[in-house]
């Protein structure tokens, strides 16, 4: 009798769709769901690059990957190229999956690092599948025999976000799910327990329900509104707040990764597309002006700018308490790490699948609310750091943002972790991070914190015979890669067909 019975979810942007999405398909026709949106005030739209826990997610709600691709007009990702990151006119790749194979109880990268203390000259790149890939503009997806080379690929995918949020709606009321046009202007808590009971949108209707979803963006309408759950302000580490986006026409191959370009005031992002080129300037607003981050994105497209550019403002931090008494925020209104490593939507995941696990009865249980605020506070913690590493780490900006991002001081656990990982070239990790090794690996030694030595274990290796062994991995991903299909016949393969490019 203690069943929660009406969920309602306001917002039908990325979160509102996916949450309704995969609570409709969990729980069945035991829930009733009810999603409420404005089209008068929109959706954020922008959110195109995704990491490989999206497969998790696209699981779970039954998603024939073909039809994705094609309905979403998704490209593959291998990885992010950061383009004058650790100094001007540098390049290196954050790729997903692996680098080199598992050998014996010495870590991949611990070979590496002996190998390299003993003169070894190869970079990590010559160990990553996925970076070759991408140099080469191909693709493959990853085998699952342990033995082939392609079981060290992974990857995500880039796709256009209005049609993801178009076709999870499909898949949403096909499953039962119940959709409400309207502006939410007045919000009904019981007395007693100061939990939500019903919202009135603006044509008078009353929705009511025993667990509501925030899903309402950076409006945040029903856990800041209503419940005032504190924001935790991190624009002292992350200063850029605000983002000019502009979609171009696509004019060559696509290619599998999205690029990240430094700029004076922040940093620009590239992300193809089947049919377009999606492009923005994430900057500081203390450094740079709204017209002058417009007119450099608009100077360095690749091709004809379609429409004109749409600003987003935005602040670094989430909330500690994002689930409060019988409000659960998910989405931008829980809080909101910049682009840079494509982590918002992996959040929405990795929201409802905490909401799932710890669904509560009517009375929502204190308990699983802190369980749930405590998990969400770690992911957001172990982003953060991975984050500030790519700002805190670079070289030659002399620009007053790089200046200071180099000079700030940094949460105890990133300078924890940055020693560490110069000292012996330990990677410090808990088993629950989202950034596992091989990315913390590809950031710390792209933007040039180096590893001064090897771990104790790795000095038991034999100099000849491990060099030997890294020869022969680089020459199987070497002679592999080149085999592999080219990004744009991958899609091809997948869908049918792929629109030539024009011209
Ligand atoms: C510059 C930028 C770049 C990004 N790039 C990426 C990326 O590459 N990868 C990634 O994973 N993420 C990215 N993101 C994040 C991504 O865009 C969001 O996580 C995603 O779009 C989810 O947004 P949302 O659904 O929480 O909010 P929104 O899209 O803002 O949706 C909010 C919904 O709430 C509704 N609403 C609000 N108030 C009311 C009301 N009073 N009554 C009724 N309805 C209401 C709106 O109508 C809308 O439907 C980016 C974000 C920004 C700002």
């Amino acid at each position: 009798m203690n069943r929660i019975e009406r969920l309602v979810i306001l917002g039908g942007g990325t979160a509102g769709w996916m949450t309704a999405t995969a609570l409709a398909k969990a729980f069945g026709p035991r829930l009733t769901i009810e999603l409420l949106e404005s089209e008068a005030i929109g959706t954020v739209g922008v959110g195109e690059a995704t990491i490989p826990t999206i497969h998790w997610f696209n699981a779970l709600i039954g998603l024939d990957e073909a039809e994705f691709v094609r309905a979403t007009k998704a490209t593959f990702k291998l990885g992010i190229e950061f383009v004058d990151w650790a100094r001007p006119g540098d390049r290196y790749f954050h790729p997903f999956g692996r680098h080199g194979v598992e050998l014996d109880a010495v870590p991949f990268h611990q070979h590496w690092l002996k190998a390299r203390s003993d003169g070894f000259d190869r970079p990590l790149s010559a160990f990553s599948l996925a970076t070759q890939l991408a140099a080469a503009n191909r693709f493959a997806r990853p085998a699952d025999d342990p033995r082939s080379i392609l079981s060290t690929l992974g990857y995500a995918y880039h796709f256009d976000a209005s049609l993801y949020a178009q076709h999870l709606r499909g898949l949403a009321e096909a499953a039962g799910v119940r959709r409400r046009e309207g502006r939410v202007n007045q919000v009904e808590r019981a007395p007693d327990t100061g939990f939500v009971m019903a919202l009135t949108i603006d044509r008078g209707e009353r929705i009511e329900g025993d667990l509501f979803v925030d899903c309402s963006g950076f409006r945040a309408l029903l856990i800041d509104g209503v419940m005032e759950a504190g924001f935790e302000d991190w624009s002292h580490w992350l200063p850029c707040d605000r983002a000019v986006a502009v979609p171009c026409t696509r004019v060559a191959e696509t290619t599998p990764y999205t690029r990240s370009t430094l700029r004076p005031a922040g940093w620009q992002w590239r992300i193809p597309l089947q049919h377009r080129m999606g492009n923005g300037y994430v900057y500081a607003s203390a450094f740079l002006s709204d017209d002058e981050a417009a007119a450099t994105l608009l100077g360095g497209l690749d091709g004809e700018a379609l429409g004109e550019p749409r600003l987003l403002r935005f602040r670094a931090g989430f909330r500690r308490e994002t689930w409060r008494k019988n409000v659960v925020a998910i989405g931008l209104s829980s809080g909101f790490l910049e682009p840079l490593e494509s982590t918002s939507i992996h959040l929405i995941q990795s929201g409802i699948a905490k909401l799932i696990t710890l669904f509560p009865d009517r009375d929502c249980d204190p308990g699983l609310a802190r369980q749930f605020n405590t998990l969400f506070g770690r992911d957001m913690d172990g982003i953060r750091d991975f984050l500030i590493l790519h700002y805190h780490a670079t070289h030659g900006h002399e620009a007053p943002l790089w200046r200071q991002a180099r000079r700030m001081a940094l949460p105890e656990s990133l300078i924890d972790r940055e020693a560490q990982y110069r000292r012996a070239g330990r990677l410090m990790l808990t088993s629950d991070e989202l950034f596992r090794e091989a990315s913390w690996l590809a950031v710390l030694e792209g933007q040039g914190v180096r590893a001064e030595g090897c771990s104790p274990l790795a000095d038991t290796l034999d100099p000849a015979a491990n060099r030997r062994q890294l020869e022969q991995i680089e020459a199987v991903i070497a002679r592999a890669a080149p085999t592999l299909p080219k990004h744009d016949d991958a899609i091809a393969a997948m869908i049918g067909g792929i629109a030539p490019v024009p011209g």
